[in-house]
């Protein structure tokens, strides 16, 4: 066998592949592309991940689709196209005979990020369960099915935390609950500008009753320890507070001043521009709905649209005591600020980025 051919690329067949800083590892300078020899993409995807020790890639393909045009660069054999897992669409050629994989340069991330990939697929596409079931049809509140967060939510607990607090605080005497409305509610009369400041910040953790803080805490609870992990601690807290000040700012803005003052409260709208970021970032999640008795995984845009249609109904038919508009004004900044930082987050998170890419199949 000549050697040129060896060295020929198997891909662009342009370029000749040249060895790494790892011998087993050869590089295209053409496409770019990458060849593994005898195992080396095994060796090279432990090293990436520290809690693999040994790994084998074979044992997690995807099934095999067809013939590859490409040849094997050693034995001359046309290669194979496997599917790189079950739940990732994205190709690779591996040689059916030596060990020997071909990876193009958009594919190697993918690649490297594998076995991590499908830890967050298996997660994803579990099937609702009767405890599942039995949770929703008790509390009516749905099961998230989401990528286990890396970093601790620390800032989404002390939340939790702090609005349980408030509300104990306020259980234990009239005077402290009057004193909690007067001081830490939203008073659209208030005078004092620094006051008023403080309020749309304080509002945020302030609750009307156990319902309305049980409900807002849970979602904060499901949702906000993976927009903490994808954001940071500091990001995340900053986002929150400002959203919730402007969800107030906007429900001020359509509020009917002859009916009285405002008195704002509940982390509601700061809640439900979570909403937003979640449904921009997290398309590959699911929310459980519940239709009398059949539980059903929704994608978050679904869960959020039926959300959104139960708001404006509120809204329009104007029923009392809830913030309609402060809901749906901090959903529509949390899509925007969503949309707009999405390529900050992809580049930050590749995992999360390529979850919401085509090849990330999630059964729901
Ligand atoms: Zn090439
Ligand atoms: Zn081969």
């Amino acid at each position: 066998m000549p050697r040129t051919h060896a060295k020929l690329c198997p891909s662009c067949t342009i370029g000749s592949l040249t060895p790494t800083s790892n011998p087993a590892i050869l590089n295209c300078r053409h496409c770019h592309g990458v060849w593994f020899e005898d195992g080396s993409l095994n060796q090279a995807i432990a090293q990436q991940h520290e809690f693999i020790e040994q790994y084998s890639h074979e044992l997690h393909l995807g099934p095999a689709l067809r013939t590859s045009d490409r040849l094997c660069r050693r034995c001359r054999v046309p290669m194979t196209h496997y599917q790189l897992l079950t739940h990732y669409t994205t190709e690779i050629d591996c040689c059916p005979d030596c060990d020997g994989v071909w990876l193009d340069k958009h594919e190697i991330d993918q690649v490297m990020h594998s076995p991590r990939l499908k830890q967050a697929l298996t997660t994803l596409n579990q099937k609702v369960t009767w405890k599942s079931w039995l949770f929703q049809f008790l509390t009516a509140m749905p099961v998230e099915y989401n990528i286990q967060p890396h970093r601790t939510p620390w800032v989404t607990r002390t939340l939790v935390v702090l609005c349980g607090l408030i509300f104990g605080t306020g259980l234990l005497s009239p005077a402290a609950n009057e004193w909690i409305f007067l001081n830490l509610a939203l008073n659209s009369e208030t005078q004092s500008p620094i006051h008023f400041a403080l309020q749309l910040l304080t509002y945020q953790f302030v609750h009307g009753g156990l319902m309305h803080l049980a409900g807002n805490m849970y979602f904060l609870w499901i949702i906000g320890d993976n927009l903490e992990d994808a954001l940071g601690h500091s990001a995340f807290l900053g986002l929150y507070l400002f959203m919730g000040a402007v969800a107030a700012l906007i429900e001020l803005l359509v509020f009917d001043s002859s009916q009285g003052p405002l008195l704002l409260v509940g982390a509601s709208g700061a809640i439900a521009a979570l909403f937003g970021l979640y449904l921009m970032w997290f398309r590959h999640a699911s929310l459980t709905f519940m239709i009398i008795i059949y539980q059903k995984k929704l994608a978050p845009h679904w869960y959020f649209l039926i959300w959104s249609l139960i708001n404006l109904f509120g809204m329009f038919t104007a029923q009392g005591g809830v913030a309609w508009a402060a809901h749906l004004g901090g959903f529509m900044l949390g899509l925007l600020l969503g949309y707009l930082l999405r390529d900050y987050i992809f580049r930050k998170n590749p995992l999360i980025a390529m979850l919401n890419g085509p090849e990330a199949v999630v059964q729901r």
